[in-house]
C-alpha cells in the first residue's frame, strides 16, 4: 500500500506571526515572511505535523499531496 504524503499549508489570514511553527520545524521549512505571516517551503517539509500541532492560531493545515 502506498504511503500517504502530507505537507503543511499556512493560512496567512489566520497567522499571527508568533514564530512557533518555525521554531518547531526540525527541517527549517518555515519562515515568517517579512515578520507578517508564515510560509512553508514545500521542498523541505516532510509532513511531520509539528507546526500544525503547535500553532496557537490554527493557521496551519496538513494537506494530502499523494
Ligand atoms: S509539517 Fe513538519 S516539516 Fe513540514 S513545515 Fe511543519 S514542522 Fe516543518
Ligand atoms: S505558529 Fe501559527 S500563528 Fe504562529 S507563525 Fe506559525 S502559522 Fe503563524
Amino acid at each position: 500500500m502506498k504511503k500517504i504524503k502530507r505537507q503543511a499549508v499556512s493560512n496567512k489570514s489566520e497567522c499571527v506571526a508568533c514564530g512557533v511553527c518555525a521554531l518547531e520545524c526540525k527541517r527549517q521549512a518555515i519562515q515568517i515572511f517579512k515578520g507578517c505571516y508564515a510560509i512553508v517551503d514545500t521542498s523541505l517539509c516532510v509532513g511531520c505535523g509539528m507546526c500544525e500541532k503547535n500553532c496557537p492560531a490554527g493557521a496551519i493545515e496538513m494537506e494530502v499531496i499523494e
